[in-house]
């Protein structure tokens, strides 16, 4: 839980008559970031919408796809969103034009307006969408381990085909029971 980010009632933001501002700094249980998320989250409830924008940074440890390796990566958010109020946003809302030329987009989200805004769950989500299907640690990958698997793989073409190692093998060979060839 990042501090201070409890999720405040949508009546309450209404009341308020002005922008609420939260200043980020946690870390979000279910985002295992290096360093803790900082920035801030502003949400205005506008009568039917609510927008929310916020700029947001942290640096969290990936995985790499391709090498394994593992890299860091920095994730910025710099959003704003409207989110309508309502169960069912009607033509009749969106065809005034009003909505259309501050979010080309489109109203992405909705919520009750009996309910509440979450800021935190705000935070993760924008962090969320940051992130990339396919990690590539950058342009430097080595590729993928094939080196590492050859090299940890106890008997290789390449050592058997080792003149140095014949002689090892003659007396292997020589010291297995072979029932056919040792009776005479
Ligand atoms: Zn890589």
């Amino acid at each position: 839980m990042i501090p201070g980010l409890e999720p405040v009632a949508l009546k309450d933001l209404l009341a308020l008559g002005q922008p609420k501002v939260w200043e980020v700094n946690g870390n979000h249980d279910e985002l295992a970031s290096l360093t803790p998320i900082r920035g801030r989250v502003c949400a205005e409830h506008r009568g039917n919408i609510l927008e929310v924008e916020g700029s947001l940074q942290t640096i969290i440890c990936l995985r790499c796809d391709r090498c394994l390796g593992h890299f860091n990566q920095q994730l910025t958010v710099d959003n704003s969103e409207l989110i309508w109020l309502g169960s069912d946003p009607s033509e009749e809302t969106f065809g005034n034009g009003i909505f259309d030329a501050e979010a080309p987009e489109g109203l992405m989200e909705c919520l009750d307006p009996r309910g509440s805004f979450e800021p935190e769950r705000w935070v993760f989500e924008q962090l969320s969408l940051q992130m990339s299907v396919v990690n590539r640690c950058g342009d430097h990958c080595p590729g993928p381990p094939v080196q590492t698997s050859a090299a940890a793989a106890p008997t290789t073409p390449t050592a058997l085909k080792d003149p140095r190692w014949q002689a090892l093998r003659d007396l292997q060979a020589s010291m297995e029971p072979s029932p056919d060839q040792r009776h005479d």
